[in-house]
């Protein structure tokens, strides 16, 4: 089992806990349902091009001194807005044909949250989540309740028809196969099945956003919904701690993991990239799940752990580069750092 966990505090620049000095950093992902086969050039160098400008007009709200918040939400509008992840146009199909997403942002600085879960014509649902955490009473609205909402806010809807692609159809119509045929979804299949985008943000007042939006899982049936929209569970952020997850969902759930690892990190004093790796690379998988997470801490240590053939993700620091990596033995020319002196860690 691979996975990859990324310090790169010495590239960024240490942060401090003096405001004027904190450098800021952002850290997205585009889901860790990649698999390298399927990949073409063309698709490549599209989904490289689109977390680029996600972290770049990410980090620009960083850079301008907005807060975390601004820049997660940035930089997942873009993802949202690019057919080629499973977040917006773009999302996975439903057993029944339909585009049903789900979304969730958290302000690690006041704990405040907001989600919506089963929206079908909402064009940035990640808008939606802070437009439910800002201007609600509320912390989850689902389904036409979250669209009526969606409409008293002035937020974009759209025909359903807007979300769909071909590619995203025809992985429906081959998971259907594999129904009628019996044959259950194996676990590296499932990768196929998912997706998903998210950000984590410190800004330079030092606090912490998180966000995650997402299509779900191919196939998915009876109004299901995932771990992304869930707090604590795909989304979670506190004033030490911010992640983003993707995989599959009903085990980010099970183990609360966008929780646990913040508990981990906040609580326990566990440095970030050994919590994320515990609960991503051994809890996770020890109960039959797969996926990985985005992780940030207000030091600017980053962890990007995750257990499938690869993950798109990306990271912006002090130097303004946008870091893009895809597979999992991709030389993305950031220093792993080195194996935890308890190897416990280890999957
Ligand atoms: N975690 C998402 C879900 O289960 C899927 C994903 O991350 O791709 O809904």
């Amino acid at each position: 089992m691979k996975y990859r966990l990324f310090v790169v505090l010495a590239a960024l620049g240490i942060a401090t806990m003096s405001h004027a000095a904190v450098s800021p950093v952002l850290v997205i992902h585009g889901g860790a349902g990649v698999i390298k086969r399927d990949m073409t050039p063309a698709k490549e160098k599209a989904v490289r091009a689109a977390m680029t400008l996600a972290l770049q007009n990410g980090y620009a709200q960083l850079k301008a001194g907005k807060p975390a918040l601004d820049a997660v939400t940035a930089a997942i509008t873009v993802l949202e807005d690019d057919p080629n992840f499973n977040a917006g146009k773009g999302s996975v199909f439903t057993h029944d044909g339909k585009n049903e997403m789900d979304a969730a942002i958290m302000d690690g600085n006041t704990l405040r949250a907001g989600a919506v879960a089963d929206v079908q014509r909402v064009k940035n649902p990640i808008l939606l989540a802070r437009a439910v955490m800002e201007h609600s009473p509320h912390v989850m609205l689902a389904g036409e309740g979250a669209e009526e909402f969606a409409k008293e806010q002035g937020i974009t809807l759209v025909d359903p028809s807007y979300f769909r692609t071909e590619e995203r159809l025809q992985q429906l119509q081959k998971a259907l196969k594999e129904d009628a045929a019996k044959q259950p979804h194996a676990e590296v299949e499932t990768a196929k099945h998912f997706g998903t985008v998210g950000a984590v943000a410190l800004d330079v007042e030092g606090h912490l956003a998180a966000g995650t939006s997402t299509g779900g899982m191919t196939d998915k049936r009876w109004g299901r919904i995932g771990d992304s929209p869930i707090i604590g569970a795909g989304t979670y952020a506190n004033s030490g701690c911010a992640v983003s997850g993707t995989g599959w969902g009903e085990y980010y759930i099970r183990t609360v993991a966008a929780h646990e690892i913040c508990m981990m990190v906040t609580q326990m004093r566990v440095p970030l990239n050994r919590a994320a790796a515990q609960v991503i690379n051994q809890e996770i998988p020890s109960m039959g799940g797969n996926g990985g997470a985005i992780a940030l801490d207000t030091d600017g240590h980053i962890a990007i752990p995750f257990n499938t053939d690869g993950m798109y993700r990306g990271w912006i620091g002090a130097d303004g580069v946008a870091h893009v990596a895809i597979y999992g033995d991709e030389d993305d020319g950031i220093a792993e750092p080195p194996a935890p002196a308890d190897s416990t860690a280890q999957p």
